[in-house]
């Protein structure tokens, strides 16, 4: 079954001063797909290692499903909060074959091991590896090891799945036919799944809602369409794929966020550039000076 997920308020300090988390709050849907977007350091790995239970957090709660598995001091280890995950690199079993690292995670089903191993094949022949499973780790690709950690992760049919950033090691190509796999794995298995990424393009394409972290704050949440056409700051615009910003000035004022407002380039040696039409961000009083952020998808000439 999958879970629901409810994080509140939670505060990550790491001995030495460093605030990973501050104040994130996050209710996530059984069976919903959310993608955390944030650059490198931005505190992706510090959330789902604190939702996994690797990590503790300073102040908040985690609850998933009917469990709060921390708050407080409260803390209820990885093995005891029904989740599996897929990290960057692999993390297989190297004296295992493809087969058993994925009926590894079944040891503790009460399954037989000839059950387990039966089970292990389906998952892998799902992946479309089923003719790789006698193969050590060692003897399979990048892409082909992530198959396994996939089938691995959703094999044990978990309420909750992890992925930091599952497709960073692989080149272009490959990231992009493994990214729908994914996809489309991940949403018949029907678990509640978060899944970290630094790419903008990948998020958009996964995710049923997206999370931006910047610096360790979940600065805008919500369904891809919506992170693009109204971006809650300038950090989120820039990192969602802005293509440039131009100076102006604001004729009449914005009285709100959202309202649409007109801005007058400045005149330039080659004459009067333009006046634009564009959405304010904040309220903002005539004559401001503005700088006017552009999406290439939202540009239109008149
Ligand atoms: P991301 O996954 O977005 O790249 P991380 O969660 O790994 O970000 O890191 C967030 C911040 O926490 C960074 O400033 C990083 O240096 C710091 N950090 C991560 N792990 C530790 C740790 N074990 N001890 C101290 N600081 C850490
Ligand atoms: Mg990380």
């Amino acid at each position: 079954m999958p879970e629901r997920i409810e994080i509140e308020a939670v505060h990550k300090l790491y001995p030495g001063g460093n605030q990973a988390l501050t104040d994130v709050s996050l209710r996530i849907e059984p069976g919903e797909l959310v993608v955390l977007l944030g650059p490198s350091g931005s505190g992706k790995t510090t959330l789902l290692r604190c939702l996994a239970g690797i990590e503790r957090i300073t102040s908040g709660s985690i609850r998933i499903g009917e469990r709060v598995v921390a708050a407080g001091r409260a803390h209820h280890p990885p093995e005891q909060r029904n989740l599996a995950m897929v990290f960057q690199d692999y993390a297989l079993w190297p004296h295992l074959v493809a087969r058993d690292n994925v009926a590894f995670a079944l040891r503790r089903s009460g399954m037989g091991r000839a059950e387990r191993v039966t089970a292990a094949a389906a998952m892998l022949a799902r992946v479309g590896l089923s003719s790789l499973g006698d193969r050590y780790p060692n003897q399979l690709s990048g892409g082909e090891q992530q198959r396994v950690a996939l089938a691995r992760a959703l094999v044990g049919e978990t309420g909750l799945l992890l992925c930091d950033e599952p497709l960073s090691n692989l080149d272009a190509d490959l990231r992009e036919r493994l990214r729908i796999e994914i996809s489309s794995l991940v949403r018949a298995a029907g678990a509640t799944t978060v899944y970290i990424t630094h790419d903008q393009a990948e998020a958009f394409a996964l995710a049923d809602r997206v999370g931006v972290l910047e610096r360790g704050r979940l600065v805008q949440i919500g369904p891809p369409e919506e992170i693009y056409a109204a971006p809650a700051t300038a950090f989120v615009a820039r990192f969602t794929g802005l293509s440039g910003t131009l100076r102006g000035r604001l004729l009449g004022a914005a009285h709100a966020a959202g309202e649409r407002v007109r801005v007058t380039l400045p005149t330039s040696s080659t004459g009067h550039l333009a006046d634009i039409d564009a959405t304010a961000m904040m309220p903002l009083r005539s004559g401001a000076a503005v700088s006017v952020m552009l999406r290439p998808t939202a540009v239109r000439m008149v």
